[in-house]
């Protein structure tokens, strides 16, 4: 079975992916790590970000395995360990440059469908229902308003999960850089012509602004009970 789950920056879709890979036994894949990959290898080349040709290059180019470890999931870029690199303010403001040219694209494509072609897959993205698994058994739209977003994003920087924890704060001043950095990443991704950010036709909307991560997990799998 193939689960794909798109969605806007910090609407949860990893947190969910996650627990569905481990709790109906699919592999979990992550694509938003594989264009964070690619960023990192173009910025640690020092390839500018308007030579498109060298960036697809790159995407060429690029071995990215993913790993386990007693904290999660880890990301391999050419044989290094990357999976902290990947998630700093840098390459949260120029992943979405890279994101957005087709070629990179057409390469990771490749790579995604390698993946669902030998077995079950849970994975989240932005054209995962819409290009990627275009068959996808189950497609969600996983959406949460900015706020809610931003609020999720800054608590997980200072080592807290607002999934379980309703309680948890973040610093304010933080809190408002990344609430900019996701509207901007969501015109950016929502407005590209590759493969932009869309719900596919046949996808379930969920709106996560104001539910618990295990109801999200819980219609996410009734729902992949129902497409059995
Ligand atoms: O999901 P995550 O926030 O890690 O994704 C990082 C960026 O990668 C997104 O903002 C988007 O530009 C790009 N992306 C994409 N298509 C995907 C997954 C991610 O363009 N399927």
């Amino acid at each position: 079975m193939i689960v794909a789950i798109d969605g806007p920056a910090g609407s949860g879709k990893s947190t969910v992916a996650h627990a569905i890979a481990e709790r109906c036994g699919l592999t979990y894949l992550d694509t938003g790590a594989m264009y964070r990959c690619v960023t990192l290898a173009c910025l640690e080349k020092g390839i500018s970000l308007e030579d498109t040709e060298a960036m697809a290059q790159i995407a060429r180019e690029v071995r990215i395995e993913f790993g386990t470890s007693e904290h999660g999931q880890t990301v391999i870029l050419n044989g290094k360990d990357v999976t902290a690199d990947i998630r700093t303010p840098q390459i949260d403001r120029t992943v979405s440059v890279v994101s957005a040219v087709p070629e990179v694209r057409e390469a990771m494509v490749v790579l995604q469908r390698a993946v669902g072609e030998q077995g079950s897959v849970v994975a989240e993205g932005r054209d995962i229902g819409t290009v990627v698994y275009p068959n996808a058994e189950v497609k969600v739209f996983l959406t949460a308003n900015a706020e809610a977003r931003a609020h999720r994003r800054a608590v997980q920087r200072e080592g807290k999960d607002a999934a379980t924890d309703s309680s948890a704060t973040a610093d304010s001043a933080k809190e408002q850089q990344i609430l900019e950095d996701i509207r901007r990443r969501d015109e950016l991704d929502s407005s590209r012509s590759a493969a932009p950010l869309k719900p596919a036709e046949d996808a379930h909307h969920i709106d996560s602004s104001s539910m618990g991560v295990d109801d999200v997990i819980n219609e996410v799998i009734r729902l992949m009970e129902e497409a059995r």
